[in-house]
């Protein structure tokens, strides 16, 4: 099908990005070569380019690395004024907008995402989260945690691909603000945003070793959370491995937080304003190619309106746009990894196997990198793996229900519980329906809203402990 309109290409130049071929692990104030002189490549998965090759750490850099961190904790960062230490996360969050347009492109570049999600979205929330934990930097004592709340001293950060950047934010931005030091672990297919907050570390003239950020894969995460010298381990990622580590925690007074997987359901009711809920339902889990841990995978839809509403889905799906992440029309960019694809590929297919029918538009995928149809799956039941499993791709699962009970039973039957959301025109309704939902975050009439002075984590298989806001502190203080 061609469209009249087509839209002329308007790509975002990458010519403001410095890419270097290597890069070092980040480690007390420097980029330094990694012990065993380990390297791999991250590519950019839109077209398999290799980007750069970068050091993988060990577990003899790891010891550097918390050497580091707790000298500088001690003798730097810890004994430092709390107004002192404002002004350097302040310091950050502005270098950040000032050279957002770079860290966006880099983004894009290394992890698939639209340019416009990158810039609109994931670099404008990160310098937000770092200001607003500026904010309490000088506050603390009045956060409720006491009158002289104390860090807990070094942390270990390990973070995954879908939001690099933010996700940094979310555990450097309230470990510094609480007078802690830390190790960063990024995931290994996107390292370069993490690269270049050290560059810009340097350049606000961080005190060495505050932020140490080491390289590699799973093995260096490992080796970072068997580190006998951590006062705290921040995991974000899958809940298998969020499992291992408290398995690896278990009789260690290390503090842990968790965030992990989710299986979100988005309800639908009868009443809902059905345009609204189809742009909702669309942001929910083709957003980031619904690499994201509180997609709105699970659409329940009360069955009375489930025509109308799969008709508008399918025409609005049938106008995204899919390809070259970098251009500013794109709305799906690539997924991660030819791993991530074939877990898809894997689930999908499980689907057409248990009996739901697939439907997808008609779309034209790029020849080269890594790629998949936005996709939904209607006459899906409770058992099937992709209403259970997370897929974490742009994959909708469409279930109907007949009352407002059965909506909630539904959405509730999971393992997981990290957010839902709700579509109602009814107020009470939303309030019923919120209040039932195990969840730890509720949308109604909006999906997939972030707002740095908000708490964001799961229930039960999706973690403990909050990130955002003044909650976000508390698992970073000796309280
Ligand atoms: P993952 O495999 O668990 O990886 C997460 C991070 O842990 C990566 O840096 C990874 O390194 C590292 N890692 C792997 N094995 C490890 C081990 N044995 N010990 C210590 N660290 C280890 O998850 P992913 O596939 O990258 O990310 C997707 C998952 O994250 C999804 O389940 C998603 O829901 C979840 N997520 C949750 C949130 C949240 O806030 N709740 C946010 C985003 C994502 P490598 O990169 O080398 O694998
Ligand atoms: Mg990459």
């Amino acid at each position: 099908m061609t469209s009249t309109w087509e839209y002329a290409p308007a790509p975002e130049s990458r010519d403001v990005v410095d890419l270097r071929s290597e890069y070092g692990l980040f480690i007390d104030g420097d980029f330094v070569e990694p012990h065993g002189g380990g390297t791999f490549k991250t590519v950019n998965p839109a077209t398999e380019e290799v980007l750069a090759a970068v050091g993988e750490a060990d577990a003899e850099d790891v010891d550097r690395a918390v050497a580091a961190a707790r000298r500088a904790q001690t003798e730097v960062w810890g004994p430092m004024s709390d107004a002192e230490r404002a002004k350097y996360l302040y310091r950050l969050a502005r270098v950040i907008q000032e050279r957002a347009r770079e860290l966006a492109v880099l983004e894009t570049l290394d992890n698939g995402k639209p340019i416009k999600e990158s810039r609109d979205v994931d670099v404008p929330t990160a310098a937000a989260h770092y200001f607003s934990y500026a904010g309490w930097a000088d506050k603390l004592a009045h956060a409720g945690f006491g009158s002289d709340p104390q860090p807990l001293g070094v942390a270990g950060q390990i973070i995954p691909w879908n939001f690099p950047f933010l996700m940094a934010a979310w555990k450097v931005a309230p470990a510094l603000a609480t007078g802690n030091t830390c190790v960063l672990k990024p995931a290994e297919t996107t390292p370069l945003s993490a690269l270049l907050l050290a560059e810009i570390l340097q350049q606000i003239d961080l005190p060495p070793g505050v932020v140490n950020i080491v390289t590699g894969a799973g093995g260096t995460g490992q080796a970072l959370v068997e580190h006998p010298g951590l006062d705290k381990i921040a995991f974000t990622g899958s809940t298998s491995v969020g499992k291992q580590i408290q398995r690896a925690l278990a009789g260690r007074p290390t503090k842990l937080t968790l965030e992990l997987g989710g299986k979100a359901a988005n309800v639908i009711f009868d009443d809902a304003a059905l345009d609204q809920a189809v742009e909702g339902i669309v942001n929910g889990i083709f957003f980031n190619q619904g690499h994201v841990c509180c997609a709105g995978s699970r659409l329940l839809v009360q069955e009375s309106v489930l025509e109308p509403v799969m008709d508008r889905l399918k025409r609005r799906l049938g106008t995204l746009r899919i390809g070259d992440p970098l251009d500013k029309n794109t709305d799906l960019g690539a997924i991660n990894s030819a791993e991530q694809l074939a877990r898809i590929t894997e689930l999908t297919d499980s689907g057409d196997a248990q009996g739901a029918q697939r439907w997808q538009p008609e779309c034209q995928l790029p020849d080269r990198g890594y790629w998949f149809a936005p996709t939904v799956f209607t006459g899906v039941s409770q058992s099937h793996r992709i209403a259970r499993e997370e897929i974490f791709g742009p994959v909708l699962s469409v279930l109907t229900f007949r009352t407002p009970d059965e909506a909630v039973t539904k959405a509730n039957n999971t393992p997981y519980g990290l957010s839902a959301g709700v579509w109602t025109e009814k107020g009470s309704r939303i309030l019923w329906t919120a209040e039932r939902l195990r969840a730890g975050v509720v949308w109604a009439n909006t999906f997939n809203r972030f707002d740095p002075t908000s708490p964001f984590g799961g229930y039960q298989e999706s973690g403990f402990g909050r990130e955002g806001g003044r909650h976000g502190l508390a698992p970073y203080l000796a309280t």
